[in-house]
């Protein structure tokens, strides 16, 4: 019995509340006093009496302890564990914040190269063969257009990319209904002189105005360009606003200009009236006359690599050596940045393709020394003839582009004729 009730005490104090042990340990000292009270006359008796009732107390506050200990250890758990998750949460805000920093510095990075490409630019076709590109990827849209404005009538160039991603140049066309209601809507935010210079949201068009001060240089327009890029194109349409301003004056004098300055080959303007009274000449005469597209390959590449002195003197080099290797008859000219243009008269395409090919030649074993390089430079060519292939100027440059633009895409350094079915195709730089 005393060791049944005592059993109870012991248990209770491993689990139950203080006053349950009190009582089982009561009960078991009562029992032990009134059954075996002739022990208490020995020191035996005692000894058992007092051990019967300590060791549920001590049991109990051993339990106590060893609980108390346990709730502190896992209260310090936990306070470990709310550390941890707080480091953890800043550590992630910090990984975002450093995300977003090289987003906005790979922006800016790109921005720059735009800048720096359009910096070379002189004319508003080559300013947008430029950029277009990588305008198209910085902003993510899926079509971008150029209204340029700054002499009547506008113009548009156009640019897409393919649901692959890539990047489809379209050239130039007049404007349609819709540009006509893009250029309204900037003019009239302009003149109530409250042109945003934030980007418009107008249906899928997203649209920044290119202003200097008050006067409208045109639109920059980019269809499903995705929401956070919107501060890009405005950023985008301010680098053109400087450049648009720059080639305005560019053009006005060189329209003064014969020659070009880095070259010293005719310049486009001159060129273009040049031909005109060629082929007029060549029509009243019955004479046929080729038209050649030429252009570097990879030269962006070579200024990338090299610095752009360095181009400067590799276009200055096979200029000179166009230039050398050309009749007194033949017209040649630097039609923009690193492209050429040159008219072989009284030449068919017949004849034409094998000078074509020998320029191709003489360009491509040709060593340039410029400053402690030595480096070779490789062109394509493109042509087309009058009257075969067409029988307008613009049109026969045109053509002679899409030949070129084919000589591109079969690997480069070729010549490449133009034939019917090349019509849509266009160089992209
Ligand atoms: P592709 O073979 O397709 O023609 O490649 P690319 O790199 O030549 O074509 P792209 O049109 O992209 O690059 C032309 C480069 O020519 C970009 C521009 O920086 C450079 N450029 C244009 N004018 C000048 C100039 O006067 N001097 C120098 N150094 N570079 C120029
Ligand atoms: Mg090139
Ligand atoms: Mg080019």
């Amino acid at each position: 019995m005393i060791v049944a009730l005592w059993t109870l005490a012991m248990l209770s104090a491993l689990s139950s509340p203080w006053w349950a042990t009190g009582v089982c340990t009561s009960l078991t000292l009562l029992v032990f006093i009134w059954t075996q009270a002739t022990m208490l006359t020995t020191w035996v008796g005692w000894a058992q009496l007092v051990t019967l009732g300590a060791t549920p107390w001590l049991l109990d506050a051993q339990q106590r302890r060893d609980q108390a200990l346990l709730a502190s250890s896992q209260a310090e758990e936990a306070r470990r564990l709310a550390r941890l998750s707080e480091a953890a949460r800043a550590l992630l805000s910090l990984q975002t914040a450093t995300q977003q920093l090289e987003r906005q510095i790979s922006e800016m990075t790109e921005v720059y190269h735009i800048t720096k490409d359009a910096s070379r630019a002189a004319h508003v076709d080559e300013l947008f063969a430029t950029t277009a590109e990588l305008t198209l990827r910085l902003l993510d849209a899926r079509r971008l257009r150029l209204i340029a404005c700054v002499k009547e009538p506008a113009t548009i160039w156009h640019a897409g990319r393919s649901s692959d991603g890539r990047f489809l140049p379209e050239g130039a066309r007049e404007p349609d209904e819709s540009d006509r209601a893009l250029l309204e809507q900037a003019r009239g935010a302009a003149s109530g002189g409250r042109a945003p210079d934030a980007p418009v949201q107008t249906g899928r068009v997203t649209w920044a105005p290119i202003r200097r001060d008050q006067e409208l240089l045109g639109v920059l327009a980019a269809e499903e360009l995705s929401a956070p890029r919107a501060a890009t194109l405005g950023l985008v349409a301010h680098q053109l606003a400087l450049q648009l301003s720059r080639i305005s004056l560019y053009e006005e004098v060189e329209a003064l200009a014969v020659t070009d300055a880095l070259t010293g080959l005719f310049v486009r303007s001159y060129f273009l009236q040049r031909a005109e009274e060629e082929l007029r000449r060549s029509r009243r005469h019955g004479l046929a006359c080729t038209l050649l597209m030429m252009d570097l390959d990879r030269f962006k590449q070579k200024n990338d690599t090299y610095g752009h002195l360095v181009g400067d003197v590799v276009l200055k080099d096979v200029s000179a050596l166009l230039q050398r290797n050309l009749r007194e008859i033949d017209l040649l000219a630097r039609f923009g940045g690193e492209e050429f243009i040159m008219l072989l008269t009284e030449t068919d395409v017949e004849q034409a393709l094998p000078i074509a090919q020998r320029l191709r030649q003489i360009v491509e074993v040709h060593p340039i020394r410029a400053y402690d390089e030595l480096l070779t430079q490789t062109i394509s060519i493109g042509l087309a003839g009058f009257p075969q292939d067409a029988q307008a100027l613009p049109q026969l440059i045109d053509r002679a582009d899409q030949a070129l633009y084919a000589a591109k895409r079969a690997g480069r350094n070729r010549v490449a004729r133009w034939a019917p079915d090349l019509s849509g195709e266009r160089t992209p730089g």
